[in-house]
């Protein structure tokens, strides 16, 4: 738990970016364009016509630079979730804004209502926002020194807001396997959280090894999926080289020294909380998009930069 607090502190001092934050950097359309130019052209805009940085002007009423010498149309938002959008850029700053600025998240529907767009219109835009954060998430976790906790967990079901194990035979409730870094006094852990088809042995251990790097020591609960980690090879047939620990939870033993789970049951409680809160329910197509929004949020949770601009630095020219 004691994650899950430090993230709720940081949230209302150091990181926390206010509407007059946002109103004061980006007052109207320009200004965003602005900052995409900023950002997305650090060195300059690379005119392909020149094939040289050179200097580039706004074009009246449009959203593009124009090259001095030679007149080529540069786009900021081309390739970017902006593309060929109706949509004006400050409504689009001011939806990643919402989004970024409460610990829970936001849903579609409340986009609708702050930005007056359709509710067809906030949807699109509430799941492009939501392919940048995807995008950024950590795909590997652990190493040596790096120690990690996996642990599962059970969405949706029959009982309300159950998280518990599913009864024999319900087979309603989608489990998730979430696999976490315990911080240090250096570092805040990083999470990677997978949707999976079950928590079988198989996909466990393949999940497991997908994620987490070799030579981690896993902590694990006793769950019978989880056996066997420390002896999985690589394909090749040299050994991953985990560790592998386990607590009895059964046994009503919660931590025992080092041996324990709390880690993942902050991000855990995250989770359920921002789902629980917002999203009422979440249909199996998009938990996985779901879940990487809460990653990316608890991974950027230290950081410097208030939330909001880790969220619009994720923006990209595919
Ligand atoms: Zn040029």
């Amino acid at each position: 738990m004691g994650d899950v607090q430090f993230y709720n502190n940081r949230q209302n001092k150091a990181q926390k970016f206010t509407i007059n934050d946002f109103n004061a950097m980006f007052p109207d359309d320009a200004a965003c364009l602005e900052w995409l130019r900023g950002y997305l052209y650090p060195e300059g805009i690379d005119c392909k016509t020149c094939q040289r940085v050179t200097k580039h002007h706004r074009d009246a009423g449009r959203p593009s630079y124009s090259c001095d010498y030679c007149g080529h149309h540069e786009h900021p938002t081309a390739g970017t979730i902006f593309h060929k959008s109706p949509t004006p850029l400050r409504l689009w700053f001011y939806a990643i804004y919402l989004m970024s600025s409460t610990r829970c998240g936001i849903s579609a529907k409340q986009i609708q209502r702050e930005t007056g767009v359709t509710y067809k219109t906030a949807w699109r835009m509430f799941n492009k926002i939501r392919q940048l954060l995807s995008d950024g998430v950590t795909n590997s976790v652990g190493g040596p020194d790096k120690p990690v906790e996996a642990d599962e967990m059970y969405h949706g079901g029959r009982r309300k807001n159950g998280t518990g194990r599913p009864m024999k035979g319900d087979t309603t409730k989608t489990p998730v396997l979430g696999m976490v870094e315990r911080k240090t006094t250096e570092r805040k852990g990083q999470v990677v959280a997978r949707v999976v088809p079950d928590v079988g042995q198989k996909t466990l251990l393949s999940t497991i090894t997908e994620y987490v790097l070799p030579d981690t020591m896993v902590y694990t609960d006793e769950l019978k999926g989880y056996t066997n980690l420390q002896w999985k090879n690589k394909p090749d047939g040299t050994p991953y080289g985990y560790e592998h620990r386990r607590i009895k939870h059964s046994a009503g033993v919660y931590v025992n020294g080092d041996i324990h789970t709390n880690s993942i049951e902050g991000f855990w409680s995250l989770l359920k909380r921002g789902i629980g809160g917002t999203y009422h329910a979440v249909s199996h197509k998009f938990l996985q998009s779901y879940i990487d929004e809460y990653a990316f949020r608890y991974n950027h949770r230290e950081t410097p930069k208030p939330m909001f601009i880790n969220f619009v630095e994720q923006i990209t020219k595919a």
